[in-house]
């Protein structure tokens, strides 16, 4: 007995020992070089967006000591900001740093993981990744074009963009040519406006050019540096279309594949921190922006009235009635959508939204 018990822990030591020996051997492993070119839909030192997809780059370098070698080139370095998607699923870069919904034209699915007319607040949009299934939805719809896509950035609620005449009602959509990505140009579409897409950085041209009559960005810390308001001094607000907008590192999925658990990690830990720290830049800058361009750029800052507002609700309404009849997986997930929407939406009513309204009643905000 007492020599069979000697055999059993020996046998235990043999497997301790080889555990041991394959730990030795995982650092090795993780700390192969690997180069990591990021391609983005940003101009350099684009405030905010530009400014974080670079500061998430410089990171993953530094996380790791330049051993994850990253090379980042904003739009137009290597290829054309819309060209970014390719660019990463053919494996040509590793990775992309982009809003998603760019590419609805590919799958309609893809407009949801930025943002969707009437949807999710920042941390509506967390919640639904993280918790309510978004990620292993985004999974599938990215794995379909052989990527692998995290949260990296979010701008917040948007601005419901520049016009050179007031909007009173959707009639004053009509004929209107606007620079709105994602479902929200659907919407415009509806009401008879002529959406169109263009990177940010050749949208103040169209602007000033009259090739657009309106356009939507970000938000005023954004906007201001686009000079939007020497070509349109209406600036409305909220905008309907990207209620928080989530920006996204979009990797190869083969590329991803090749990473050790280590590697993988840092990448999600140094996404994960963007996505926190750009919302914290938006947020902190947008107040004084906003501010200058009212008293100091001529800028006339309006609310959409609730007409318009119910126009924009009706029109959604028919938008999303197209991406259930686009495809099965479009389908999946707007139905996950709606139910994060309406669950979130019901415990952000009695938390966020009530203790703000109740801290601008008493303060008189
Ligand atoms: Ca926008």
């Amino acid at each position: 007995m007492k020599r069979r018990q000697f055999l059993k822990k020996a046998g235990l030591a043999g497997v301790a020992g080889a555990a041991a020996a394959s730990t030795l051997a995982a650092p090795a492993i993780a700390q192969q070089r690997t180069d990591m070119v990021i391609v983005a839909t940003w101009p350099r030192d684009f405030p905010g967006l530009g400014t974080g997809a670079q500061r998430l780059s410089k990171r993953i370098g530094d996380m790791t000591e330049g051993r994850i070698n990253v090379q980042y080139f904003a739009a137009k370095e290597r290829v054309g900001a819309f060209d970014s998607f390719d660019e990463v699923a053919s494996g040509n870069a590793q990775a992309y740093h982009a809003a998603d919904y760019y590419w609805k034209g590919k799958h309609l699915g893809w407009a949801y993981f930025t943002a969707v007319p009437f949807g999710l607040t920042y941390t509506e949009m967390n919640a639904w990744i993280r918790f309510g299934g978004g990620q292993e939805l985004w999974d599938k719809l990215a794995g379909d074009f052989g990527l692998k896509n995290l949260m990296a950035g979010n701008t917040g609620v948007q601005m419901g963009g520049w016009f050179n005449k007031e909007i009173n009602s959707a009639d004053d959509f009509k004929g209107l040519k606007m620079r709105m990505p994602g479902l929200g140009g659907d919407v415009i579409a509806k009401l008879g406006a002529s959406p169109v897409s263009i990177p940010g950085g050749q949208i103040y041209e169209n602007l000033v050019s009259g090739a657009i009559d309106a356009t939507e960005w970000v938000g005023p810390w954004n906007d201001r540096y686009m000079k939007f308001y020497e070509a349109a001094k209406y600036y409305y607000f909220p905008g309907m279309h990207e209620p928080g907008s989530t920006l996204a590192l979009g990797m190869n999925a083969s590329w991803w594949g090749t990473l050790s658990k280590t590697d993988q990690t840092i990448i999600e830990a140094a996404a994960s921190m963007e996505n926190d720290v750009m919302m914290a830049e938006f947020n902190a800058k947008s107040g004084e922006a906003l501010a200058d361009l009212v008293q100091n750029q001529g800028v006339k800052l309006r609310e959409f009235n609730d007409d318009v507002y119910d126009s924009f609700g009706e029109a959604a309404a028919e938008v999303f009635e197209g991406v259930r009849a686009h495809s099965p997986l479009a389908s999946e997930i707007h139905e996950s959508f709606l139910k994060a929407r309406a669950d979130l939406g019901a415990w952000s009513k009695i938390s966020d939204q009530a203790y703000v309204a109740q801290r601008n009643r008493v303060l008189g905000v």
